[in-house]
């Protein structure tokens, strides 16, 4: 199969969250398969130069976006037996920060799902899947269906979607969107790109792709519901048949305590002395006391309310009154750089924070810390919880989303588990089960060892997901051929605009 890949990041090139992760990691795996996987990223002035120095020009345009024309270089490379797009504008993608400011993000993006369609013939490429990703490709399944389709290039294209966080939905005024992709008056009605008096790209998306996915089973139920669907849950729940929960993977190789040379000693599910050194370094390098016996609780994850921070807010005297240390690595909203700032120095060596995006630290305090705190309101999937089980550290999160799927809370019933959870969006909740995971650390060796054997030996990998997505793409395959006999039925077919389906 042909498969294009369209996001806005992927690892190694460009990574702000889980997204890149994914597609960085996925599209290998796919490729391993045996099918022609692109995958297409702009070019943005953060992706470092060891990279950029690697790719060829392959070819450039212009797009048309109203009344502006603008340069588009498509640059590549080839990596893991993918290849890899660069969309290449200095104006839109040459700036130094990835999102959120400027004030032209539905300008910048839709130029992005504009080139990404009109680069596919200049390549040659027909794709006959496009597998687009969160907000920022979202015009992509529906500017094919609605500018594109009765292109014969384009006409066989079928598309897929994955939501990866639903609350991040791309919302802007009907009118500058207009004015960017050209899209008709009798298109913003609420069945089609209107929602609540705005345009929105990920219900663009939604109404207009083939099939949605998101990244795990819960989280396609939760977004189902009022209280987790953003305000689309109506949309979903009428898309409920096109609408599947693939489970997200890690990166094996890449975090990997036996290999991994980022930290400070390697390890095995067999012989783990190697993590009590990585205690050592990362309790040292951070300033904290050097304390073995002391419970190390880690946080790594952007800092914001989705991560249940509000939480922590609320009863860290509490937490800390357990004599137990704290290191928080992330970057976000100031209100909790404020409280960990404050944190650290009311609590001296006993928590350590750092607001900054560094891939080292991240593995050191995965494999240094012997807990890994993660009360999440809403968590779509979740990495870092399964990347903490990896090294050995025992996740405590809230049961939600995939954090739900890939925590089993330990049950001394009938010794099941590999972590610890609870239900409420309840700080006391968290705060109860904190001292639970504690009192395990403290008085019961044995339980404690054998939580962390299940999470290291517990299958993280790529290899369940690429088929359970490989099997969507097949799913397809025959719609396409549905479509084309139904095609070939009509005596005239004469397409003019082509709408959702019921
Ligand atoms: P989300 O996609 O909601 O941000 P995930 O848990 O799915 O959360 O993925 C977050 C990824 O980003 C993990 O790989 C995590 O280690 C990484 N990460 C988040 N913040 C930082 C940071 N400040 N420094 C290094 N890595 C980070």
């Amino acid at each position: 199969m042909k498969i294009l890949f369209a996001a806005s990041e992927s690892v190694p090139f460009v990574k702000t969250g889980g997204l890149a992760d994914v597609v960085g990691a996925l599209a290998p795996v796919l490729a391993r398969e045996g099918h022609d996987v692109r995958v297409v990223i702009p070019m943005f002035s953060a992706i470092p130069k060891e990279w950029t120095d690697r790719t060829e020009h392959v070819c450039d345009f212009e797009v048309q976006l109203g009344w502006r024309r603008q340069y588009c270089g498509i640059e590549s490379l080839k990596k893991d037996g993918v290849t890899w797009y660069f969309i290449d504008n200095k104006y839109y993608f040459g700036r130094p920060y990835i999102y959120g400011m400027g004030g032209d993000e539905y300008e910048r993006f839709g130029f992005f799902c504009r080139s990404v369609l009109n680069m596919l013939p200049l390549l040659g490429f027909q794709p006959e899947v496009i597998h687009a990703h969160d907000w920022q490709s979202g015009m992509i399944p529906a500017l094919l269906k609605i500018q594109y389709a009765h292109l014969p290039f384009y006409a066989k294209i079928k598309t897929i979607f994955t939501i990866h966080n639903l609350q991040y939905q791309g919302i802007f005024g009907i009118r500058e969107v207009q004015d960017v992709l050209g899209l008709g008056d009798s298109l913003w009605t609420d069945d089609k790109l209107e929602c609540y008096g705005c345009a929105n790209f990920m219900k663009a998306a939604l109404v207009y792709s083939d099939l949605i996915t998101t990244v795990s089973p819960s989280y396609a139920e939760e977004i189902q519901t009022a209280y987790y669907g953003e305000r689309l849950d109506g949309l979903l729940r009428a898309r409920k048949s096109d609408l599947f929960g693939v489970l997200n993977g890690i990166d094996m190789e890449d975090y990997d305590p036996a290999k991994d040379r980022r930290i400070a000693a390697n390890f095995t599910p067999e012989n783990m002395s190697g993590k009590a050194e990585c205690k050592r370094a990362l309790q040292e390098s951070l300033g904290l006391n050097v304390q073995a016996d002391v419970p190390v609780i880690g946080m790594v994850g952007r800092l914001s309310n989705q991560k249940g921070l509000d939480l922590v807010d609320y009863v860290i005297a509490d937490i800390m009154r357990q004599n137990v240390q704290l290191v928080v690595l992330g970057m976000g909203e100031g209100r909790y750089f404020n409280l960990f700032s404050w944190a650290e120095g009311e609590y001296r060596g006993s928590i350590a924070a750092r607001f900054t995006m560094d891939h080292n630290l991240a593995h050191q305090i995965y494999a240094g810390a012997d807990l890994f705190l993660m009360p999440s309101q809403f968590e779509p999937c979740g990495l870092s919880q399964m990347i903490a089980m990896r090294y050995g550290t025992l996740p405590i999160v809230r049961e939600t989303g995939g954090l739900r799927d890939t925590v089993l809370s330990y049950n001394e019933e009938n010794g099941e588990g590999n972590g610890f959870s609870f239900f409420n969006y309840n700080a006391h909740d968290m705060l109860h089960t904190i001292e639970r995971a504690v009192s395990y650390y403290h008085d019961h060796p044995e339980v404690w060892q054998k939580l962390q054997y299940r999470g290291m030996t517990g299958d993280y990998s790529w290899n369940h997901s690429a088929k359970e997505y490989l099997r969507l793409y097949e799913k397809l395959f025959e719609k396409r051929k549905e479509s084309r006999e139904e095609k070939e039925d009509e005596p005239n077919p004469v397409v003019v605009e082509i709408v959702p389906e019921e």
